[in-house]
């Protein structure tokens, strides 16, 4: 088929798909039950709005069960949870961290929060997320194992932690990742700030490693307005994790004593109080996304040019953001659909540029990244709003 026609047929599905849904038709948008203001009221009466109370206390508690986690530790944000959690894998400033190229810039971040360096690894072309037999072919040619642990031939910087990342909540190949930790020495961490609600195997993501972040910015699955949380069924650093991010406080009716430099990384109650509303919906939220998903793959099944992109034979994903993936040669095309979609009012957008293609991380140690650069260029979300589901209930929330 022609590229105009593609972008035609693409732009006239979307269109009708949601011919009923309120212009613009955004990316995606919370759900946000009445119980949120009963809650929220709850910390207005109480005075609870701040750093403690009992919904920060709940949120960790629904967290851990949801999850599968031993602990789950509330934070600020999920950059902020992705920071202790790299700095409890044993990150140490110098150190290089091995992470996708293709994910959100906060993965990177957090890692040069940690004063280390990332090492930008390529994906899989299905799950957008680490591809474990790349990395595994990059590590034999890249790390040294000395007496004091992985090292990069290369550069010299000590190596100890993979972190990978479950790219618009599709689990990446996690048998993989662990298998080439295990060969290579490595301890991993889960970004699965994008993942909540989504297992790979019989596991919750974020269980696979031996820490890992969550995240409730304003757009993911579930939201506190900012917030995040780290998971580990590790005791000792859960206690570490909760004492880190509460500035050190050692505990004393009403003395001030902080025993290390730490970090206020709290997340405070009013926030925790939405996040504990939104959990109570979670199943419902997952099961209209997945609705929604199915809905995306029966429309595009016969669209020439693009392809739905759907979760990996083993994980049930929580498809948090819908993509479509256009054919090699309508690549050039995307920004022109792009441009009608959001100008006829469907949200729609790129994947994040690449992290090698930023300026602050340009000069990063890499792997061959081909993949990461061909899918970048043709992957674009759509609206995924939990509400835009053919099976979506207000009442069920
Ligand atoms: C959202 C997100 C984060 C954390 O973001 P915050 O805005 O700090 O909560 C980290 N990594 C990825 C991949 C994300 O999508």
């Amino acid at each position: 088929m022609i590229a105009g026609t593609v972008v035609e047929e693409v732009v006239r599905r979307l269109s009708d798909m949601h011919a009923d849904a309120e212009r613009p038709v955004l990316l995606h948008a919370p759900s946000i039950p009445a119980t949120g203001w009963d809650y929220l009221k709850d910390c207005l009466d109480t005075g609870w709005i701040s750093s403690a109370g009992s919904y920060v206390t709940r949120i960790e508690e629904d967290l851990a069960e949801l999850t599968g986690a031993a602990r789950a530790i509330a934070t600020v944000n999920g950059t902020a949870a992705l920071q202790v959690a790299l700095t409890l894998a044993g990150v140490q400033p110098g150190d290089e961290v091995l992470i996708p190229s293709l994910t959100f810039v906060a993965t990177a971040n957090a890692v040069s929060h940690c004063g280390a360096i990332p090492h930008l690894v390529d994906v899989d072309a299905s799950r957008l997320g680490v591809d474990p037999s790349r990395l595994d072919d990059h590590l034999r040619s890249t790390l040294n194992q000395t007496a004091v642990g992985p090292v990069n031939t290369v550069t010299g910087r000590p190596i100890r932690v993979l972190c990978v990342m479950h790219c618009l909540g599709h689990p990446v190949d996690l048998d993989g990742v662990v298998d080439v930790c295990q060969r290579h020495n490595l301890i991993l961490v889960e970004d699965a700030a994008e993942s909540l609600g989504s297992w790979y195997r019989d596991r919750h993501t974020g269980n696979h490693g031996v820490i890992s972040a969550l995240s409730f910015n304003g757009n993911k699955i579930i939201s506190t307005g900012g917030g995040g949380a780290i998971l580990t069924s590790d005791e000792s650093l859960a206690d570490r994790a909760k004492h880190l991010t509460t500035t050190g406080k050692v505990a004393h009716p009403w003395e001030f004593i902080h025993d290390e430099v730490a970090w206020n990384y709290r997340m405070p109650n009013i926030n925790a109080a939405l996040g504990c509303a939104q959990l109570g919906s979670l199943p419902h939220l997952l099961k209209a996304k997945r609705g929604l998903a199915e809905r995306y793959q029966q429309v595009f099944a016969d669209c020439e040019g693009v392809t739905f992109l759907a979760e990996p034979g083993d994980a049930r994903s929580n498809y948090w953001l819908n993509a479509l993936v256009l054919d090699t040669d309508l690549a050039d095309q995307r920004d022109t659909l792009l441009k009608t979609l959001n100008e006829g009012g469907i949200q729609t957008r790129a994947l994040w540029r690449p992290m090698h293609q930023l300026p602050m991380y340009a000069d990063c140690p890499r792997a061959d990244l081909s993949v990461t650069d061909d899918v970048c260029r043709r992957v674009i979300n759509i609206p995924s709003s939990a509400h835009l589901s053919p099976i979506w209930s207000n009442q069920a929330l």
